[in-house]
């Protein structure tokens, strides 16, 4: 299948539609997930177009990774939580709603299990609070 320009991470992309940006570079973006399943759940993406992981080269991809650890780092201070689990989807029968390639970076705490993948909407004002606490620690 090919890639859908009108995805709504191209759309993010784009500038077409808001996120809660976090970090952004040459080749990534990130922002907070719209659906947290733990709050500072964040997503980290290429700029490249890309459905999954098979469909970016190489060097895009280590750009990527980098980008996710530095996040993963941010979101680490920010949250202090025991974990952080990253997660990636390729296709629908692994649980791909977004057919963009990124990187989900999840806060983790024992004995709390996740809430429904991409099921309840975060509140703006709390997504956009996390956002700061997490550029804040990427400044540092
Ligand atoms: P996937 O299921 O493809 O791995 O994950 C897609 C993720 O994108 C889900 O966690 C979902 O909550 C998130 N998502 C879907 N639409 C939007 C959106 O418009 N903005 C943001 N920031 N996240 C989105």
């Amino acid at each position: 299948m090919s890639y859908d320009r009108n995805n709504v991470f191209a759309r993010i992309l784009r500038g077409e539609l808001p996120c809660h940006k976090v970090h952004e570079d040459e080749h990534t973006l990130a922002f907070m997930d719209i659906m947290p399943q733990t709050p500072g759940h964040t997503l980290v993406i290429p700029r490249a177009e890309a459905r999954d992981l098979f469909e970016l080269p190489a060097e895009v991809l280590t750009a990527t990774i980098v980008a996710t650890q530095r996040v993963a780092h941010a979101v680490r201070q920010a949250f202090s939580p025991p974990g952080v689990m990253i997660a990636q989807f390729n296709g629908a029968a692994a649980g791909q709603t977004v057919f963009h390639l990124h990187f989900h970076v999840i806060p983790r705490y024992d004995g709390e299990s996740l809430t429904l993948h991409g099921a309840k909407p975060g509140d703006s004002q709390v997504l956009a609070a996390h956002a700061e606490r997490i550029r804040a620690c990427l400044q540092v």
